[in-house]
């Protein structure tokens, strides 16, 4: 193994402590993970933009101001980091995975952008995503699928996949994603990292591109749940830029992930979702939530059976909100402003202008949300749909609320199944839709929720997820128990099973 590929396999905590006592540089750590880009994305195909001459200036000059005896900005400073391309950046194209923005460069940076340079932190690149963040299976985007690194044939999931195939094929240590359906839980659960959704309102949304306001929420994407609580402490906090940023002190994920590693969960009563999970999800998935349940109860956790009734309206009711805020939010690419212009002819009015750059900008399912959207808002049916829709997310904060009376996080796994071949469903809206069957609920109420590794499935192979969810602000305990569950799980299998991430090497 040469040092580069050493490099490349550790964790955003090892590296951070290998660049901050100047063992490595944070340059020698860039450039190792840009030669595994240029080596392994043609095959991944993770990245839309790759900034290569950027990434190396800003690693340089965390080691000027190492050299120089100041202290590290932050606890990730040189780490490098895989951003979505969704979230605006000054210096680089921001696209959404859309013809309708190709090329287009915003004028200021996201306060996600902006927090993370101000950390120290080293942007490889903008990955790739469905369009707008609509889909589960990253074949919605504009630019061509990604392809999950344990088997190229199958998606990484959506709409992150770009940034949860960067983790797994060891491209970059550290990513971005976003969560409004479970966009940062399922790429996690079938990429076997970690994704973690915030509460809503935990990390700032200025600057980062709508896709359905109040349900969208950025947060951290790691290889380990320590990297993915370090990442967590540099993005979340108040941002009076976002009018729906919480302006309380950010959970202490970091303490509460070392906290867990050392695998005591005794005290903590854990809620397993009756209507999450069982028939209807593939069995091996169900046999490795089993065997997560088994083992959160062999850390000493209890294990309660909660029942959130109403959870199984959710999806329904998340495709009248997320179709209908869609809607409303995406008129602002009207050809005026941003990116794409279609002029049909060269005396073409406003109008014509506009609906021929929407036709040619937009892909199928962003069409289908919008179309979706407009009707559900429409006079005589709004009260139908979207009222009785938001009546239903009510009766499932509800279910969250009675649940957390009882127990301290609740648990489901976090996909029906493991990763599924490429082109399998992607004619069909509703099997696509179902991926998120799970996920969805957290994005409903706007507590946190994550996805932690949960071993590989017998018959594929491949990885599947346990999702952990918490209480609003209560990532502490999530981190904790996600730790300690992290900790058994690399006992058991003789480290992460990551380190093994198979079917790449031999594609490349
Ligand atoms: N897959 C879901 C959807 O298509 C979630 C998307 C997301 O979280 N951005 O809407």
């Amino acid at each position: 193994m040469s040092t580069d590929t050493e490099l490349i396999r550790l964790t955003a905590a090892e590296l951070a402590a290998k660049i901050h006592s100047r063992e490595v540089s944070a340059v020698e750590v860039t450039q190792a993970h840009l030669d595994r880009i240029t080596q392994v994305d043609p095959a991944v195909h993770a990245f839309l933009h790759i900034a290569a001459e950027p990434a190396l200036a800003a690693a340089a000059e965390v080691d000027a101001a190492l050299a120089g005896g100041k202290p590290p900005a932050s606890p990730l400073a040189g780490v490098p980091l895989a951003l979505k391309d969704v979230f605006a950046t000054s210096d680089m194209p921001t696209t959404c995975g859309s013809k309708i923005l190709e090329g287009w460069r915003p004028p200021y940076d996201a306060t996600v952008t902006a927090r993370l340079r101000r950390a120290g932190v080293v942007i490889l690149g903008k990955t790739n995503m469905d369009e707008f963040a609509m889909g589960s299976s990253t074949e919605h985007s504009a630019y061509g699928p990604t392809h999950n690194p344990w088997d190229t044939t199958r998606i990484p999931g959506g709409s992150g996949g770009g940034s949860a195939a960067s983790l797994a094929a060891f491209e970059a240590p550290l990513a971005i994603g976003t969560d409004t359906g479970g966009s940062i839980r399922q790429p996690a659960a079938v990429t076997g990292t970690v994704g973690v959704k915030p509460t809503y309102g935990g990390v700032s949304r200025y600057g980062l591109v709508a896709c359905a306001s109040s349900l969208d929420q950025g947060g951290p994407c790691a290889r380990t749940v320590l990297d993915a609580a370090l990442l967590h402490e540099v993005i979340a906090g108040y941002d009076p830029l976002d009018s729906t940023s919480i302006d309380t002190p950010v959970p202490a994920v970091v303490e509460a992930a070392r906290r867990g590693a050392g695998g005591d969960l005794r005290g903590l009563r854990v809620g397993v979702v009756s209507e999450l999970g069982g028939e209807g999800y593939q069995p091996q998935v169900e046999a490795s939530y089993r065997a997560a349940l088994s083992t959160l109860e062999s850390l000493g956790a209890e294990l309660v059976t909660v029942s959130c009734p109403h959870f199984r309206y959710a999806l329904a009711a998340y495709y009248l909100i997320l179709p209908s805020e869609v809607s409303s939010n995406l008129a602002r690419f009207d050809a005026m402003r941003y990116g794409l212009r279609v002029m049909p002819a060269p005396d073409a009015s406003a109008e014509e202008v506009m609906a021929a750059t929407r036709e040619a900008g937009f892909g199928d399912e962003v069409k289908r949300r919008i179309m979706l959207g407009t009707y559900a808002l429409s006079s005589g049916y709004y009260d139908a749909y979207y009222g009785k829709a938001q009546q239903v997310r009510t009766l499932i904060a509800r279910d969250f609320t009675a649940a957390f009376g009882q127990v301290d996080v609740l648990v489901s796994p976090t996909a029906p199944t493991t990763a599924f071949p490429i082109g399998e469903k992607v004619d069909d809206p509703l099997a696509m839709y179902l991926n998120d069957l799970c996920t969805i609920p957290a994005n409903m109420a706007g507590n946190a929720a994550m996805s932690v590794p949960s071993g590989l499935a017998e018959s594929d192979g491949l990885p599947v997820g346990l999702q952990i969810m918490a209480p609003a602000l209560g990532e502490a305990v999530m981190y904790r128990v996600a730790a300690a569950f992290e900790a058994a799980r690399n006992a058991a299998d003789g480290g992460p099973l990551i380190q093994r991430v198979n079917g790449l090497e031999a594609t490349v």
